[in-house]
């Protein structure tokens, strides 16, 4: 039985033009439909022999964004959490959330509720590029509700983009430095793309919004690895930034591998080599779980060897890269039969490092991990 899960709560208050997750935005209310179709599809796929509730080492709430529900609405959902989970001592509990949504009253019920987790989509602290992202707080107000968080929350996690239009290297460089200054335990750092389907994409068609050049986003990327970890975070991930012992636990089974549970639209649930995801559309969701239907609309059975070789590729996005020895025993494959030509041919190139015992990326191969993990595929 799995010991993680997944809940995606797909409400925004309005869409950003950059994003493309599953979301529905300015349709509040559906949140009470959501919450009883939640409720339902945490009964129709339990995963589970024995009717009851689940331990968790770690409950992941993403979207959209878990906060923007009111505080009763949210009260709800945490109670219907509550009749299918339970919570193991020392257990991670994290949320996405929106800095805006964070009064005291919401973070109140998050402390209460066991939340110990925030990672807050602050994105930048430059006022023109959080309006280019067509966020909805301001630069002012992000230290201010930093601070709040950490007064309820133990762990803060804060979401950076770096990419945009119009930003300097010196722009970013000084949100690295203020988010170091405001003493989180983790940083995520993205480099904006560009989504087919989204209006940022179709505005850079019609010539009103252009990609950074590429050696400057490979300057800006370069700089969240020095200056993050020359200030004690450790890269543990291409994106990720952690100071010791404070890594993502929940996103740690993802890429080690484990299996999880998942709910809601679009979510993905990995248990027993069978990776099943749910309807994206919020609405296609919800038909089906009202009809008493099942709202799976992919199903992919992993074979030993696909599985092996997604344990790999995903591993190599790791700061500590793949272990021959737990690889062959968690997988039953050998790491250097799967990957007989790639190891060698990215170690030449500089792209991969191998020790005889792991094999990791270089810093050179973290800005072409895309390419590299290709030769694994
Ligand atoms: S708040 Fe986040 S999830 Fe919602 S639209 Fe903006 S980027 Fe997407």
């Amino acid at each position: 039985m799995p010991r993680s899960a997944y809940i995606h709560v797909p409400f925004c208050r309005h869409r950003c033009g950059y994003c493309d997750f599953t979301l529905i935005a300015g349709r509040d209310d559906l949140i009470p439909r959501y919450l009883q179709a939640l409720r339902t599809e945490l009964r129709l796929h339990p995963h589970d022999p024995v009717a009851g509730t689940t331990e968790l080492e770690t409950l992941f709430l993403g979207g959209g964004t878990p906060t923007h529900p009111n505080v009763e609405e949210l009260r709800s959902l945490f109670a219907i959490l509550a009749e299918r989970f339970t919570l193991a001592p020392n257990a991670e509990f994290s949320l996405e959330a929106n800095p805006l949504d964070l009064t005291e009253e919401k973070l109140a019920l998050l402390s209460a509720v066991g939340v110990n987790r925030v990672s807050l989509g602050v994105q930048a602290f430059s006022e023109s590029t959080l309006q280019r992202l067509e966020r909805d707080h301001h630069a002012a107000e992000v230290e201010t509700i930093v601070r709040r968080t950490q007064q309820y929350i133990p762990q803060v996690s804060l979401d950076l983009i770096f990419g945009v239009p119009d930003q300097t290297l010196a722009e970013w460089r000084s949100a690295l430095q203020r988010a170091i200054n405001l003493g989180v335990q983790h940083i995520s750092t993205y480099g904006l793309t560009f989504e087919k389907g989204t209006a940022f994409y179709t505005r850079r068609q019609r010539g009103e919004l252009q990609s950074t050049p590429e050696d400057l986003e490979y300057d800006m990327y370069a700089a969240a690895m020095d200056d993050l970890t020359a200030a004690g975070f450790e890269q543990y991930e291409i994106s990720n930034f952690a100071r010791p012992g404070f890594r993502c636990r929940h996103n740690m089974v993802y890429w080690n591998g484990g299996e999880y549970l998942a709910y809601g639209p679009g979510a993905a649930r990995y248990v027993a080599l069978r990776r099943e995801t749910n309807l994206r559309s919020v609405w296609g969701w919800l038909a089906k779980i009202d009809r008493g239907l099942s709202p799976v609309a992919e199903v992919e059975e992993l074979t030993p060897e696909s599985r092996a070789r997604e344990r790999l590729f995903v591993g190599l996005r790791l700061g500590d890269g793949v272990e021959r020895k737990s690889f062959e025993q968690q997988t039953g494959f050998g790491l250097d039969d799967l990957a007989a030509d790639a190891i060698p041919k990215n170690v030449a190139t500089g792209l991969l490092i191998d020790d005889g015992r792991t094999i990791r990326l270089s810093r050179a191969g973290r800005f072409l991990a895309d390419r590299v993990v290709q030769d694994f595929l």
